[in-house]
């Protein structure tokens, strides 16, 4: 019987589950998470799920590793999540556990995707990099000497709620000017909003309901030479060089890279966030530290890095 770990990755939007085999996901299925009042259910229905693919395929399940925001490792709890159903305290491995009865690995999500990129991505022959969520909000996973950083207290890399604008944007967390309020999917929804608000603002995405917009739509604009799509991703590119210039002074990783929705506009974004990069950065680390869109598929980094944690933290 070939043995497999389930790897679950809880999202804002979805949440994405698998199946992985020798570093490949082998099979995997999506729901949408919000339509789960009741993160009981959500396992519930996740297990029943899996467990049918594990009879019909006769596999033997390893492990489970769970990447999920504002989880933490050391607990196995994930607490008040932002932009999830779910309030207070809930013990993810205790739930998973009780319902599989494997070892289970909690972690918060970009560090579960820093650890898909050590074992599974580019970042197998590197020994210090930093993994960049950029999503609904951001997240980092950060790897030190071969190891991921899990902190004291097990919440190391929230870089999303560092500061990027002294009184900027207000943050779901209670302050103001977060990096993630500005730099992640929504924070660049924000931007666009704000630039089509100034006098004499001509732009193809007036015609959309800013509450419908997407990051993707900005994209495609911006490739077309929309001048407000180009200025945004400039505004959000400078924001990006900044703190990947203040993170190259704490961690002097080889490499830092970006995973999630807007990573996906790619040299639109990366090319000038290196060039602000570069421009801000302390000269010790000048032209050594490339930005780079994660190797990992996309639909699948988040099933390998959590399931990559079991095989970190159980062997
Ligand atoms: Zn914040």
């Amino acid at each position: 019987m070939r043995g497999v770990i389930a790897g679950i990755d809880i999202g804002g939007t979805n949440t994405d589950f698998g199946l992985v085999a020798d570093g490949e996901v082998i099979w995997q299925e999506r729901l949408p998470t919000k339509r789960y009042p009741d993160v009981r259910v959500l396992m519930n229905t996740i297990q029943q799920i899996i467990q049918l693919q594990l009879d019909q395929q006769d596999l033997k399940l390893l492990g489970v590793g769970i990447g999920a925001p504002n989880a933490n490792f050391h607990t196995g709890c994930m607490e008040s999540p932002p932009n999830l159903p779910w309030k207070g305290l809930i013990n993810l491995k205790e739930m998973v556990h009780q319902r599989f009865g494997v070892p289970v690995v909690v972690n918060n999500d970009a560090n579960a995707s820093a650890l898909g990129e050590l074992k599974y991505g580019a970042g197998k022959n590197m020994k210090d990099f930093i993994v960049i969520t950029l999503g609904t909000g951001i997240g980092a996973g950060i790897i030190v000497n071969g190891q991921l950083l899990i902190g004291h207290d097990g919440m190391a890399g929230e870089v999303g709620h560092t500061l990027a604008i002294p009184e900027g944007r207000l943050c779901n967390c209670g302050r103001k000017g977060c990096f993630e309020r500005y730099a992640s999917a929504t924070g660049l929804k924000e931007t666009i909003t704000e630039l089509l608000a100034r006098p004499g603002a001509t732009s193809s995405l007036q015609h959309i309901d800013p509450a419908n917009l997407t990051s993707k739509q900005v994209f495609e604009a911006a490739q077309q030479g929309d001048e407000i799509a180009l200025k945004a991703f400039d505004y959000t590119a400078a924001i990006i060089g900044r703190k990947m210039a203040e993170i190259a002074a704490y961690f002097s990783p080889e490499a830092i890279f970006f995973l999630g929705g807007l990573a996906n506009a790619g040299d639109l974004l990366l090319k000038p966030a290196k060039d602000y990069m570069e421009e801000f950065v302390l000269y010790l680390y000048k032209d050594k530290i490339p930005l780079l869109v994660s190797a990992l598929p996309d639909n699948k980094a988040s099933i390998l890095g959590a399931a990559a944690a079991v095989e970190e933290f159980t062997h």
